[in-house]
């Protein structure tokens, strides 16, 4: 062994950016060679227009080895200090069945999926979901449910949007929102509602039909514990054609009348207490349930049920016209990225659970409720309500004592009302912990004891729940929620949804625009640290010391990254940060007189959720058309920024865009913009293209999100968690988002709140952190330039099989290439829809299809997968080439061929009756490394029309599936 290198090489080769990129040195070597590019530093000046070229190197810091950065971040995240939490206002603690944490929350199989757009491979997410959505159903007491929103504030801001466009009280343009509704649920709305151009009325939720409006939300349980009987003001303002939305508590309602039984037309909430750590504001699910009629407004995702082509009963994404992608700004909402993994979990968590095991863990919490009330009152505090599920608000002489004995007590209590605490109790309550309860709020030697009051909770028939509102209806009937409550059944109930699903862990996933790189172990490792998972979101920024910390120095690393000078944490998907940083603009807009500046232009090949979020802030889109090589058109921009004139607000440009090249002209882009008074922001969903190579502060744009789960390495979960955090230029952070609870200290004074929590879905900030932390500067420079080797290797390796369409200078794609699969189809009669489900056979996720260009294929390898993954795909593309090419030739028949039957099931392969004129091994094993790895789907290639003309979102009752 040669003794010549030094120490620092040897740890260079042994570092995590050897793990983190796919390809070594010898096969970058060779695949420079491939393409012809002499070097990495070559292929970059081929490819990036020189005039965007960072001039000097990012500055965070050098690469640390996994073992180094998990220590260190260990150490940072122990400066938390982890109180008992009972500060309830839609965050409780709550206990993650281990078999759901082990094998779901720290398992790839689950959380490195995609949202899932094929559905074929992707039944297990989606019966997981359909399970999310009939627990929705089931507790709320409403028809329909989505399969997930944001959290508990943009669902009701969402509720707020679907009232406007389904209330018949046209006229009216005031929103009522109950002043008992969690404060920073009324913050997200009235932002919400400002942008609108939305009047608030805020008051007590009984003078909710004394105004003119076209819908009320209303909280129950309220923010301060009461259960009051709502049926009377809903039906009020139904009288006066409001729609009437119920912010509701998902664990209440297991022993509560439901919202729908009450009369609701919405119910949302958050699922977070159903087994999703509280990690520090998120991320969790959200649940939104609506009457039936409403479906076509229902914003956000929907699972169906529909048919494959064997008849069989199959699951995918329903009423999917009515989503970003189609309807633009006409959409219902911008949600793209939502909160499926945590969807996930908590539907397991009732799986798991059952409806007893519900009601014996929502019981159990009232019982310690109505037990610490008892003891209270005995001792002659008052309490504000004489009702309640699992909070009390308790009046006290002296709140900063009471507080402060929490403090030293281990415990935190809600602190925000007057002259009282809130007390919230959870599944994880102990006997231990309401005793400490009533030493804190009586003081030592109170001489009660749990036992004794819970024996007088008993004799005096002690219920904080009203007779009348008590559940009479059943829950959870479905066999699904009776059926898996030993471990082992749970176990492998888990492991069976897992087997369907094709994950990162079985290939490559080359999502184009959605950069489904590597989640490494050690960036997920801190997710399910106690440290970081259970802080409330409200707690004392003091007792959250490690948290500031760790999202300060993301957040340093993150504008040295973009060339910013402020950053918001708060936007929890890339579409939220849109919204965000539009917000953004229109008040500085505003501040300088010019709040009247209201068109949004946007190239046509923008990503859906740029023209849904304009339209979320009241602005017009005005659509300016790309050129022959796919670069926006600069004659049109001009022509069009010059007929808006000083209308123009700002510009939405995705850079490098979604056409897979960098534009020369983006600097001049963003000049006409800024001539004409408008500001740019710069969609920055593609910036695993620029990391290190360039940036939206140094191109010129005023304002970018990050997708956190695309280029910072989050997981995509099967369509969530995300982070979508914005930067700004200085003239822009007076106006980034705040918080109505927690104030942040350097964000807009005036500016509400965005979203539920503070800094988002905090708890997935770590795996961002991690990536940097190891990568280094140099590290994260060297992704962005393999990013772009990679897929200029794949647009080179298929060259003379596939057109690619559009190419940047020197014939050099950026991070992703598109394949035109138009050609092909004219020929053939092949379309996009059958080579995708082709890929399957082959052992593959389809890249984006039909986005940004109708039959196409958008391929983004990323900087994570090797030579051997690159040519495999490849070589399966080449293979279904020359597939088509027998169908062209006629060799194959028109029909009859393995492409339109695509993809092949076992069912397909077992059928005595194959009635194929082609091979059964060619069906299911096309290629030579198909054997080494076969994934087979579970279903049949899906009908997606019959299942939207026949919508069902629900479980499905037992015996249609004996029917098969
Ligand atoms: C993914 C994406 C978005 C939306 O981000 P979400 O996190 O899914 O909300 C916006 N623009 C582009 C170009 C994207 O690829």
């Amino acid at each position: 062994m040669s003794n010549s290198s030094t120490l620092a090489q040897l740890e260079q080769k042994n570092s995590f950016v050897r793990r983190h990129i796919g390809p070594g040195e010898q096969e970058i070597q060779a695949m420079l060679e491939t393409i012809g590019a002499s070097s990495l530093d070559d292929l970059m000046s081929q490819t990036v227009p020189a005039g965007i070229e960072l001039d000097k190197p990012l500055e965070v810091g050098e690469g640390a080895t996994e073992v180094d950065a998990l220590a260190e971040l260990k150490a940072v995240a122990q400066k938390n200090t982890i109180n008992r939490s009972f500060i309830g206002m839609g965050y409780y603690d709550t206990h993650v069945p281990n078999v759901i944490l082990r094998n779901v929350l720290e398992n790839p199989g689950w959380y490195t999926a995609y949202t899932p757009y094929q559905p074929e491979i992707a039944q297990g997410r989606l019966e997981a979901i359909l399970n999310f959505q009939q627990l929705t159903i089931d507790l709320t007491g409403l028809e329909l449910a989505s399969a997930s929103l944001l959290d508990e504030g943009t669902a009701a801001a969402e509720a707020m949007s679907l009232s406007k466009r389904v209330s018949k009280n046209k006229k009216a343009n005031l929103y009522f929102i109950a002043d008992d509704v969690h404060p920073q649920t009324r913050d997200v709305v009235a932002t919400r509602a400002e942008m609108f151009g939305f009047g608030i009325v805020t008051g007590p939720a009984e003078e909710a039909a004394e105004h003119d409006v076209f819908g009320a939300l209303l909280q129950y349980p309220s923010t301060t514990g009461e259960i009051s009987d709502i049926r009377g003001v809903i039906a009020a303002v139904q009288a006066k054609k409001g729609i009437v939305s119920v912010a509701a508590d998902l664990m209440s309602l297991v022993l509560l009348e439901s919202p729908g039984e009450l009369g609701a037309d919405v119910a949302l909430g958050s699922a977070q207490r159903f087994g999703v750590p509280m990690g520090y504001g998120g991320p969790h699910a959200a649940f939104f349930a609506t009457r039936d009629s409403y479906k076509r407004s229902l914003p956000g995702r929907i699972i169906g049920v529909s048919k494959d082509s064997r008849g069989n009963q199959a699951l995918r994404m329903a009423l999917q016209t009515r989503e970003q992608h189609i309807r633009r700004e006409k959409a219902n909402s911008n949600i793209c990225t939502a909160q499926v993994l945590l969807a996930n979990m908590a539907s397991f968590y009732a799986v798991y659970h059952g409806p007893q095991g519900l009601k014996t863990i929502a019981e159990r919490i009232h019982r310690f409720t109505s037990i610490l009330a008892t003891g209270l009152t005995q001792k002659g505090l008052a309490l504000k309500h004489n009702t309640w599920f699992d909070t009390l608000t308790v009046q006290v002489e002296d709140k900063e004592a009471v507080l402060k004995a929490g403090y030293e007590a281990g415990i935190n209590l809600r602190s925000d009302l007057e002259g009282a605490v809130g007390v919230s109790l959870d599944e994880t309550t102990t006997r231990g912990d309401v005793l400490t309860l009533l030493n804190v709020l009586l003081g030592d030697g109170h001489g009660l004891k749990v036992e004794d009051l819970d024996a007088e909770v008993t004799t005096q028939d002690k219920n904080g729940i009203p007779a009348d509102l008590m559940r009479t209806s059943d829950i959870l009937t479905h066999e699904v929620f009776n059926k898996y409550h030993s471990e082992t059944e749970m176990l492998r109930y888990i492991k069976s949804l897992e087997n369907k699903d094709l994950a990162l862990n079985h290939s490559m996933i080359s999502l184009g625009s959605c950069t489904m790189k590597l989640n490494a172990t050690a960036e997920m490792i801190p997710v399910t640290w106690p440290e970081f998972g259970q802080l409330h979101p409200f707690a004392p920024v003091n007792q959250a010391a490690g948290y500031q910390e760790m999202i300060s120095e993301l957040s340093e690393w993150l504008i040295n990254i973009t060339g910013y000078d402020a950053l918001s944490m708060q936007p929890n998907s890339g579409a939220q940060g849109e919204y965000a940083g539009l917000l953004a603009i229109q008040r500085y807009h505003e501040s300088r007189g010019e709040g009247h500046r209201n068109v949004c232009l946007i190239p046509s090949s923008a990503h859906g959720t740029n023209p849904a979020s304009a339209q979320m802030v009241s602005l017009k889109v005005v659509v300016v058309n790309c050129d022959k090589n796919g670069n926006v058109d600069l004659d049109d921009l001009r022509k069009k920024a010059q007929e808006v004139g000083d209308n123009l607000s700002c510009a939405m440009i995705t850079y490098p865009s979604t056409h897979g090249v960098y534009e020369e002209t983006i600097r001049e882009i963003c000049d006409i913009v800024h001539d004409h008074g408008g500001q740019v922001y710069m969609d920055g969903a593609n910036m695993n293209a620029q990391v290190g190579i360039t940036s939206p502060g140094f191109i010129g744009s005023d304002v970018s999100h990050l997708n956190l789960h695309k280029t910072f390495c989050i997981p995509h979960g099967g369509g969530g968690p995300g982070m979508g955090p914005i930067g700004v230029k200085s003239h822009l952070a007076p106006f980034l988002p705040n918080h109505s609870v927690v104030n942040i200290d350097d964000a807009g004074k005036d500016c509400g709140a965005v979203s539920a929590a503070p800094w988002g879905s905090a708890s997935i900030l770590p795996i961002s952190y991690m990536y940097i932390k190891m990568m280094g500067s140099a590290g994260l420079r060297k992704a962005t330039e393999v990013a772009i080797l990679n897929a200029n290797y794949i647009a080179k390796s298929l060259e003379g099989h596939f057109d690619v369409l559009y190419k940047g200078r020197n014939g050099r794609v950026a991070h992703e290439c598109i394949i035109d699969l138009r050609p092909l189809k004219e020929a053939s009669g092949v379309s996009e829809l059958d080579i995708a489900k082709r890929l399957i056979d082959y052992g593959f996720h389809s890249p984006t299809m039909s986005f940004p260009v109708a039959g196409t294929l958008m391929v983004e390898p990323t900087e994570s997968e090797s030579q051997y993954e690159l040519d495999r795909f490849v070589n399966a593309m080449i293979s279904i080439r020359e597939e088509v090419a027998k169908v062209e030739s006629g060799e194959w028949d028109g029909e009859n061929n393995p492409l339109h039957h695509a993809p092949h099931t076992l069912a397909d392969i077992c059928d005595s009756d194959w009635g194929r004129n082609y091979d059964r091994m060619l069906a299911a094993y096309p290629a030579p490394e198909v054997h080494r790895n076969k994934f087979w789907p579970s279903v049949n290639r899906i009908d997606d029309v019959y299942g939207d003309r026949n919508l069902m979102c629900s479980c499905p009752a037992i015996d249609t599936y004996r029917d098969e």
